[in-house]
């Protein structure tokens, strides 16, 4: 038998624990130290078990509140084995030193899962003399051997058969193991407090993505009122609300398609959005002509929508905006004069986006059944020279310039999506249908609406069509070419379908899917 030994146990979830604590005994020649519940299991399953209030000289009080919480044990589990220093004073104040704990927390998860739990049963189940020993022992991983989840029993037992390099390199990753199970305890706690006591009703953020995000904002209601939500993040550093009233879940969605949307230009640009999606957008020579071609393509749609530019807004803009009811105006700047027009509307929210360039350094997260989705945002550039021309006829210079800004806006449409443009301007955008001969009809239909003729016009597909119908459509429309990732099994049917129609067909090669 090996020399002897100190293990303390104490631990919420006892499967295994006896069996376990066995073997330390009979093969490893540990003793045994523990705490109420853990040493009366260990007792009737025959074990020899000293209590912790005994080797502290000290009871266990306010309702288990205060156990293990002494310098005999903490002493125990953080004395340097290689510190003159530290084992004299070990020595000096009678601290035996542990060499293995064995510790699982309260079951804080279990508890607030159940829906009678309340607040009083959900503090009371916040374990802290636990943590505390797993981190002390953790940290002093060189000596100490630290199991927080019975699945690690039987490895620990192979190990101390095995010993050496085997044990010490076990007891690094069960350290590493206990750092990531104390910080998803403490965060689970801190969003249910959250989401318990704030008094807005803000909702928690799951821990794992709250370590990294500070809470931003915490608002009214999610993208309905009876839906609680919060902003997390750096979103407020982006932009600084000049007026206007609180933004809500369903502006900070829209104003960030917006930026994301206007990034994409560098002429003189404006966009109208709503739902995320653009309603119409235009490059000019200046803004306010950028506007009215913006606004031409749909006069309806952007009642309570969003408006983004990438100059400053001036004062005659102003007056022309003014005229119509929208919730965000987002430009670099502001001119004094605009404000001024704008102030009568107390209500319009203001919007500077200080940084456009911050927007694409961010990853796009989703959330699914059981977590989260997280991906790079498609922010891959138009690059003309990944295109490659699959028709007889090639793209006239006003085609390639038309096809270039479509494929600029259709990016931002949600799938199916489908742009008309010239070399400036939008003139039907179908978005968010199941087929996408469908989004091609709506957009169709919205530039006779809006009384804009298709002809000579060029159409954007966010992904490939899978069957000629779509381009035949857009060539009777009025089309006389096509943008597109390619990829069908069917190109050649739509390349042959053009070529009837003398269109002229590019293909992207990369595809713009937005869900
Ligand atoms: P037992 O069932 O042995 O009475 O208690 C075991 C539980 O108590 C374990 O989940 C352990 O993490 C927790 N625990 C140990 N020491 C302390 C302490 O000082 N304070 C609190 N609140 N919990 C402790």
């Amino acid at each position: 038998m090996a020399s002897e030994k100190l293990a303390l146990l104490s631990v919420s979830d006892k499967s295994g624990l006896a069996d376990f604590a066995k073997t330390l005994v009979e093969k490893h020649g540990y003793k045994l130290l523990s705490t109420g519940g853990t040493a009366k299991l260990l007792r009737e399953s025959g074990l020899e078990v000293t209590d912790v209030s005994e080797h502290t000289g000290f009871p266990e009080m306010m309702e288990g509140r205060i156990k293990t919480l002494h310098p005999m044990i903490h002493g125990g589990l953080l004395c340097r084995r290689d510190s003159e220093d530290h084992l004299a004073q070990a020595t000096e104040h009678g601290i035996g030193l542990i060499d293995l704990v064995v510790v699982n927390l309260y079951p804080f998860e279990q508890t607030i899962a159940n829906r009678d739990c309340t607040l009083e049963d959900a503090i009371e189940n916040i374990d802290i003399g636990g943590p505390s020993m797993l981190r002390s022992a953790a940290k002093n991983h060189a000596a100490v051997t630290v199991v927080c989840d019975p699945v690690d029993y039987d490895r620990v037992l192979t190990a101390m058969d095995e010993g050496g390099d085997t044990l010490s390199e076990l007891r690094k990753e069960l350290a590493i193991k206990v750092y990531y199970r104390t910080s998803e305890y403490d965060g689970t706690i801190a969003t249910y407090l959250e989401e318990k006591q704030s008094l807005d009703g803000a909702l928690g953020m799951p821990s794992q993505i709250r370590v990294a995000l500070p809470l931003g904002q915490k608002l009214r209601y999610g993208e309905n009122p009876h839906q609680k939500a919060a902003l997390y993040g750096r979103f407020h550093e982006c932009f600084e609300q000049l007026q206007g009233k609180e933004l809500s879940y369903n502006n900070i969605i829209d104003i960030t398609a917006a930026t994301y949307l206007i990034g994409e230009f560098e002429k003189p640009t404006v966009g109208i959005l709503k739902h995320t999606n653009p309603c119409g957008v235009a490059s000019e020579l200046n803004l306010v002509t950028a506007w009215e071609q913006a606004f031409e393509t749909d006069k309806q749609a952007p009642f309570g929508g969003i408006i983004v530019m990438n100059q400053t807004l001036d004062a005659d803009l102003a007056e022309i905006i003014s005229k119509i009811f929208c919730e965000v105006i987002i430009a670099p700047q502001f001119t004094e004069a605009a404000m001024a027009v704008f102030a009568k509307k107390k209500n319009l929210r203001l919007m500077i986006a200080k940084d456009y360039l911050r927007a694409d350094e961010l990853q796009e997260v989703k959330s699914v059944i059981g977590g989260v989705l997280m991906q790079d945002r498609d922010r891959y550039p138009v690059r003309p020279g990944d295109f490659k021309v699959v028709t007889k006829r090639q793209p006239t210079e006003q085609e390639w310039s038309a096809m270039m800004f479509g494929w600029k806006v259709v990016k931002h449409v949600k799938s199916n999506a489908i742009v008309y443009a010239t070399a400036d301007r939008t003139l039907g955008i179908g978005a968010g249908q199941m087929s996408r001969v469908d989004s091609s009809r709506i957009a169709v239909w919205k530039a006779g609406e809006a009384g804009l003729p298709l002809d000579g016009s060029i159409v954007a597909s966010d992904a490939f069509f899978p069957f000629p119908d779509g381009l035949i459509a857009a060539a009777e429309a009025g089309a006389t070419a096509a943008i597109q990732p390619g990829g069908s099994v069917k190109d050649e049917d739509v390349i042959a379908a053009a070529d009837e129609r003398d269109m002229a067909m590019v293909f992207t090669g990369k595809r713009h899917f937005r869900h």
